[in-house]
Parts: C-alpha cells; structure tokens; sequence
C-alpha cells in the first residue's frame, strides 16, 4: 500500500515569498525521502543550473486527503548542501537553539482577506459595503462572508494537530483572523505555514482566494497585520522582564531593523490611523492598541505574562519575526 506526501515548501518570490507544493507517493512505512524540484520556475535557480532540494522538517496528518495522508513541510537547500537563500527557517533555527533556555514562546495573530475574483468577499459589485462598524465579530448575512469557509478551515487545522488558539471576523468585512501559539519559535513559524497553506487550500474549494495583502482596499478600511505576542520564562514570572522586552525593541538601531523585516509595505499598514503606531515612531503601552507594542492589561494587573508586538504585516514572514524577536529581547534579558 502507499501513502500520498504533500511536500510543503516556501519559494523565492519577492517581496513576498509564496507557497508551494507538490505530491509524492510513498510507500507505507517509507521515511520522508529529500526530494528535488525546478527552481527556475519558483524564482529560486536560474535555468542552467536549475535543481533545489527539499528537506522534510516536520509533517502533519493530511486534513484534506485524509488517512494515512500526510502534508510535509520542507527547507529548500542548494544541491551542495548549504540552506537556499530564500531558507528562512535555517537562520531561525540558530538563534532560537542559542537563546533555547529562556523557553521563548510566540502566539502569531494571522489577519487575511477572502477574495471573490477582483473583489473582497461581502463587497458589492461596483460600490461599497455599509461602514466599518457591526462586522468585528458580528454575526448574521449582513455582516458575516464566508464563516462556512473559516469554520472548514478550522477544523482542517484542528485534524492537521495545528496548535490553533482561536479566530474571529474582522473589522472589514470579509477579513478574518486565526491565531497560532503559543508555540516555541519555530513549531509556531511551521504551523503558520501550513496553516496559512491550509487557508488557501480549503478556500480553493469554495471558489474563493484569501491574501495576506496588509491594505487589501485603500482608504478608511482596516489593514491586516500579524500581531505577534511573546515571552520568556522570565517575562510570565516577573514584571521587570515584560518592560525590558518592551524597552530593548524601542532600543538603538531596533525599531528600524525590525521594521523593515516585518513585511512588505508594512508603512502602507502602520499609519497611526486604524489602531496601528506610525511605523517611524516605536512606542509601547498597557492596554493601548495605537501603540507599536501592546501590555495588555490583565498583564499589568498580574505583573507578569507577555508582550503584543502589534506592527508585523499580514504578509510577514514568522521565521524572520520571530528570530528578531527572540535575538532582541532576549540578548536583553539575558544581561
Ligand atoms: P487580541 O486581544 O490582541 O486580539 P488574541 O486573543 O487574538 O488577542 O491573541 C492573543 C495571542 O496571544 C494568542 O495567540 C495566544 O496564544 C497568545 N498568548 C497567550 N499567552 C501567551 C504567552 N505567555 N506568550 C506568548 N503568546 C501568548
Ligand atoms: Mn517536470
Ligand atoms: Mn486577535
Ligand atoms: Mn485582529
Ligand atoms: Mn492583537
């Protein structure tokens, strides 16, 4: 008997890498061989010299196939054996092995827009829907596009073993939100992933497309973003530990750095309006969603816990948040 391997793997597009995959058949009981694939084709080799290797990571129950299915993520490597530039994962997989015994944790709020062809789901032909105002967690036709979607979505993670924590609609109408975490830095960046492969594969069946574009319609409608919120075993012990993570962000040369690897067009999302920061101007708060970085207030309230990093695109990619979270902070708090 054999079993049905989707291999799993992030291309070279720019500025924002895509998805990609492919299916392998195996037989029962065989390991996850490496596999190759034509990187000409996904913006990661030229043609002359056009061969990447995938390298299975982790591997999930398949949802949608079912069985002994199962989806595969890989890391792409040069056929010499050094990680592809486009191998995100492999930089992460450093900081977060020299940083392990401060057990950083990470819940990553993934936004994104359901899209029926050139319009987002819920929006009329030719106009405009009524004000943002019922739609965040509302509920009823009027208000709800595409719940069926999200509700298959979810159960799809939930079959996948995804440490989901939660969704909810959004302030936009068709636009929703999942949350991943909280997970140690590199299983949270893998189930985003395939969570967010999972997405567009559950929604391809409903006809529909979802994107991860942080101003998917301009003018006075709501971005998506990828909050991310983080802690070391010192910061859910200890108050001192959560102001020094907040601190050591809004340090030197850090908020820029981290700016500009928080997703492409982040600017266009972090305009001080639509409870987001300017993206030139690092500030953190309790309680306070016009901030670049939020305490919440229960936090506060129980001196320990963990941070909201509010300013990370829709579109950005965990294995970059995450590493420069976990570098910042707790290179700080390791002093
Ligand atoms: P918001 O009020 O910002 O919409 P959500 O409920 O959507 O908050 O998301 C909060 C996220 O914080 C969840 O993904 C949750 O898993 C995560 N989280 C909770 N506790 C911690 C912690 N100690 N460290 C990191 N993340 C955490
Ligand atoms: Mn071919
Ligand atoms: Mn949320
Ligand atoms: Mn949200
Ligand atoms: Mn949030």
């Amino acid at each position: 008997m054999t079993y049905k391997a989707e291999y799993i793997w992030t291309d070279g597009t720019k500025p924002t890498a895509k998805l990609r995959s492919k299916t392998r058949i195996l037989a029962d009981g065989a390991e996850l061989p490496v596999w190759g694939f034509d990187g000409s084709s996904t913006s990661q080799a030229e043609g002359h010299a056009s061969d990447r290797v995938l390298k299975p990571v982790a591997s999930y129950p398949d949802p949608i196939r079912g069985g002994a299915n199962l989806l595969v993520l890989c890391e792409v490597f040069n056929t010499d054996g050094t990680p592809h530039e486009s191998n995100t994962r492999a930089a992460l997989r450093e900081v977060a092995e020299r940083f392990a015994d401060q057990e950083s944790l990470f819940g990553i709020e993934q936004e994104y827009t359901f899209f029926q062809g050139v319009r987002p789901l819920g929006f009329p032909e030719g106009g405009f829907p009524a004000p943002q105002g019922g739609y965040y967690c509302g509920v009823g036709a009027d208000e709800i596009f595409g719940r069926a979607i999200v509700e298959k979505h979810l159960d799809n993670c939930l079959a996948a073993g995804l440490g989901i924590s939660g969704i909810n609609a959004e302030v936009m109408p068709g636009q929703w939100e999942f949350q991943v975490g909280p997970l140690s830095p590199l299983e949270v960046s893998d189930q985003l992933w395939i969570a967010r492969w999972l997405l567009y594969r559950t929604a391809e069946d409903f006809g529909v497309s979802a994107t991860l574009d942080p101003k998917p319609v301009k003018g006075d409608w709501n971005g998506a973003g990828a909050h991310t919120n983080f802690s070391t075993k010192a910061m859910r012990e200890g108050y001192d530990a959560i102001i020094e993570a907040a601190e050591a962000l809004g340090r030197d040369d850090k908020p820029l750095e981290h700016i500009r690897n928080y997703g492409a067009d982040v600017e266009a999302r972090l305009t001080g309006a639509h409870e987001t920061a300017p993206w030139n101007a690092y500030s953190y708060g309790v309680s306070d969603r016009g901030a670049s970085v939020r305490i919440p207030w229960q936090v506060e309230v129980d001196k320990k816990g963990y941070i909201e990093d509010r300013r990370p695109n829709a579109n950005v990619d965990p294995y970059v948040v995450t590493r420069l979270i976990v570098d910042t902070c707790c290179a700080a708090l390791e002093k």
